[in-house]
């Protein structure tokens, strides 16, 4: 019985998804470092490495990781601390400065990180805008279920080349190449459309009456009614979650 084999496909399923989450938390805090060189995650350093004695003004809180490294002495190499850093070395390896219960500080490669702090780190750097929450989208169906054809460094996981037309882009839900889009452009592309709808097709989305909104039959009462409906239609538009406008969006193309 060889390695494979003797190990359950369910453990190997597990495994495998663990790493592409894995993969993609590691990918956006490299992507952020990338930027910034070095991002401090208590003190609120940037581009520079801090130093207590300068007392720096500090976050409200910061992230608390389990890192494991078979070199501690501490239970099972496992130790729970403080993340006070993100910065590469000068090999380009991820690092960050952590802060342990007995108060020193000590670097751990990004690998060393159990999988709910690296998520840990990932919120606290949305939490803090450093990382846009502003996911990309397929443009023809709106899913979040997309892919990117990019080469990257087999060591850092660094994106060396990204993806640029369209054959390298692919939408699971389309099961097709698409374009892909930020969703704060598809919102705009999506009022836009809104704006630009039939009163006839608001009506029949929405369940408001142009009707009930006409006062008489002249010019002047028309043009107030029109307006009237068409506040009330946009309002009930910005009313709808994401979800809700991409799916009717989608229904009334
Ligand atoms: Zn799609």
């Amino acid at each position: 019985m060889n390695e494979t084999q003797s190990k359950p496909v369910i453990i190997t399923g597990f495994a495998c998804r663990l790493e592409a989450i894995r993969g993609e938390a590691i990918s956006l805090i490299l992507g952020v470092v990338a930027e910034h060189k070095i991002v401090g995650t208590f003190y609120k350093n940037l581009g520079i490495h801090y130093d207590h004695g300068d007392e720096p003004e500090e976050y409200s809180f910061s992230p608390i990781v389990v890192t494991h490294n078979t070199d501690f002495c501490s239970y099972g190499g496992y130790e729970a601390a403080t993340v006070y850093e993100l910065f590469t070395d000068e090999r380009g390896r991820l690092l960050c400065t952590l802060n342990g219960e007995a108060g020193e500080d000590f670097d751990e490669p990004i690998e060393h990180i159990q999988t709910e702090g690296l998520l840990c780190i990932v919120e606290w750097l949305v939490e803090y805008g450093f990382i846009a929450d502003d996911p990309w989208r397929c443009e023809a169906c709106g899913s979040l279920a997309v892919q990117a054809n990019v080469w990257i460094d087999s060591n850092t996981k660094e994106v060396m080349q990204g993806a640029h037309n369209r054959d390298e882009h692919h939408c699971a839900d389309c099961d097709a190449n698409t374009c892909q889009i930020r969703e704060s452009e598809l919102l705009r592309n999506m009022d836009k459309w809104w704006r630009t709808l039939e009163g006839a097709v608001k009506e029949d989305i929405t369940g408001i009456r142009f009707e009930d909104f006409r006062t008489g039959d002249s010019d002047n009462e028309l043009q107030e009614a029109d307006i009237r409906f068409s506040e009330a239609c946009r309002l009930w538009w910005e009313q709808r979650s994401t979800e809700e406008k991409i799916s009717l969006w989608k229904d009334n193309q």
